[in-house]
């Protein structure tokens, strides 16, 4: 499948509703998308290119970014610097590629108060037992880490009606299908009375 011009879409969810696996898959199963690479001040992980995943730098490299109106919008999340840079965009636009923000939602707010055209989709788990769960099981935070992260989920997902569409990622097959029907047709027949239970949950603990 491919989208006929250039757009921006913005992909915010609590950290381990699933977004990269979703993100991946996207990817991998369509053309003329592109995953924006951001710049950051957090230090690569094991694995982790610079250039590929990120543009890995100092404070003072981010600060002097920022002082240059480098960004699109950045922020300050679980402790590090993380920046969309004006130059990718631009750069992947002018090569006719749609691209792909994974930003967190104070990044977003501030593409929602400028004038760049974009479409936004916010991810929430099933529940925050399955969310927590999915942490666990992904090894790849510390007992603290994760229930950071839960404290953060419960503050992100306050924000999710400010996004165009909301998806839950309860079963990754159904979760792929909206997200494409979002992407390609601007459609989306997401329950609303499970995503208000979702919050209620979520918010219950
Ligand atoms: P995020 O990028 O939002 O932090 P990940 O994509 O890393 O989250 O997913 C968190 C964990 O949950 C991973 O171990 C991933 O394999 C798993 N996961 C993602 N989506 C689903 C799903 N629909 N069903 C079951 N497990 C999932
Ligand atoms: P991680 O360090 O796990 O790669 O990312 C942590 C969080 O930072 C994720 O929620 C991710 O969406 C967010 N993030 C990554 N790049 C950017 C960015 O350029 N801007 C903003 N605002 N958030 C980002």
């Amino acid at each position: 499948m491919q989208n006929n011009h250039p757009e921006l879409f913005i992909i915010s969810a609590p950290s381990g509703a699933g977004k990269s696996t979703l993100i991946r898959k996207l990817l991998s199963s369509t053309n003329n998308f592109e995953l924006s690479v951001s710049a950051t001040t957090r230090p690569p992980r094991d694995g982790e290119i610079n250039g590929v995943d990120y543009q890995f730098i100092s404070e003072n490299e981010f600060k002097s970014l920022i002082n240059k109106n480098a960004f699109i919008e950045y922020a300050k999340v679980h402790n590090h610097k993380y920046g969309t840079l004006k130059s990718y965009i631009d750069r992947k636009f002018i090569e006719g590629k749609s691209i792909i923000l994974d930003i967190d939602v104070q990044g977003f707010m501030q593409i929602k108060e400028s004038n760049i055209s974009n479409t936004s989709i916010f991810v929430l788990p099933p529940s925050f037992k399955v969310l927590k769960q999915r942490l666990e099981d992904r090894r790849s935070d510390t007992r603290e880490a994760i229930d950071k992260r839960m404290t953060n989920a419960r503050k992100e997902i306050q924000c999710c009606d400010e996004y165009d569409f909301i998806i839950v990622n309860d079963e990754i097959d159904i979760t792929m299908k909206a997200l494409k029907e979002i992407i390609f047709e601007k459609r989306n027949d997401s329950d609303k009375n499970l995503i208000e239970k979702i919050l209620i949950d979520m918010l219950s603990y």
